[in-house]
């Protein structure tokens, strides 16, 4: 019989994107055995990540407190002035911006749609941030960005058959937002073809992005 106690962690780790029970199970014995400094340090790190990591009002990308002095809302992104306020990038995830960055090509800025849909059921939907997307489209001043006036939305997820679902499904929606004030919605574009398909941006070559991005439509 296995202890409560480790089964309780163990059901925690499962919880977790692309961890099953077996390789949870692996993560707690590694942890009990662990020495006790180097077990205080992770306990230490996981309550900093927790306590100075915020999330941007705008994008929801993680972004650290400690170089900031007050309460910003906003991550250095979307707070960076020289940034193109006319351009948001939809990724999927976290992974995604951060390879858009290392091509240095894109100067606009993004927003995290927190995953990818396998199909078009309400609780598949749930899972992507649509409604926020909407809001920040129609009334960016409210989220922090008070200067930003999009005239593209780029929707960049991932050459997969859930990417592509995703984005066929964000296109739809946003044509049917009514903008306020009688503006325009914004063009919305996809990037070019020539990423590996099934592939994902993250592991694509920077030129291969880079050339994805200049290819969009
Ligand atoms: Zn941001």
């Amino acid at each position: 019989m296995i202890s409560p106690l480790i089964q309780k962690v163990i059901d925690l780790f499962s919880k977790f994107p692309t961890v099953g029970p077996r390789t949870a199970s692996r993560f707690v014995y590694y942890l009990i055995k662990m020495p006790q400094d180097k077990f205080n340090e992770l306990i230490n790190e996981m309550t900093n990540l927790k306590k100075m990591i915020k999330i941007c009002a705008f994008c929801f990308n993680p972004y650290d407190l400690i170089e900031l002095s007050e309460n910003e809302a906003l991550c250095p992104i979307c707070r960076d002035k020289t940034r193109n306020r006319g351009l948001l990038c939809l990724v999927e995830k976290e992974s995604d911006l951060i390879s858009i960055e290392k091509t240095k090509k894109y100067k606009g800025i993004y927003f995290i749609l927190g995953g990818a849909v396998s199909g078009l059921r309400e609780e598949e939907l749930e899972k992507i941030r649509v409604k926020e997307l909407e809001e920040r489209i129609k009334t960016p001043k409210t989220f922090g960005l008070s200067d930003a006036d999009f005239k593209e939305i780029i929707i960049a997820t991932n050459p997969t058959t859930e990417g592509d679902t995703t984005a066929l499904y964000i296109e739809r929606r946003l044509k049917s937002v009514q903008m306020p004030n009688n503006k325009e919605m914004p063009k919305i574009t996809r990037l070019a073809k020539g990423l590996p398909t099934g592939g994902e941006l993250e592991y694509a070559d920077e030129e291969t992005l880079s050339s994805a991005f200049e290819g969009r439509k």
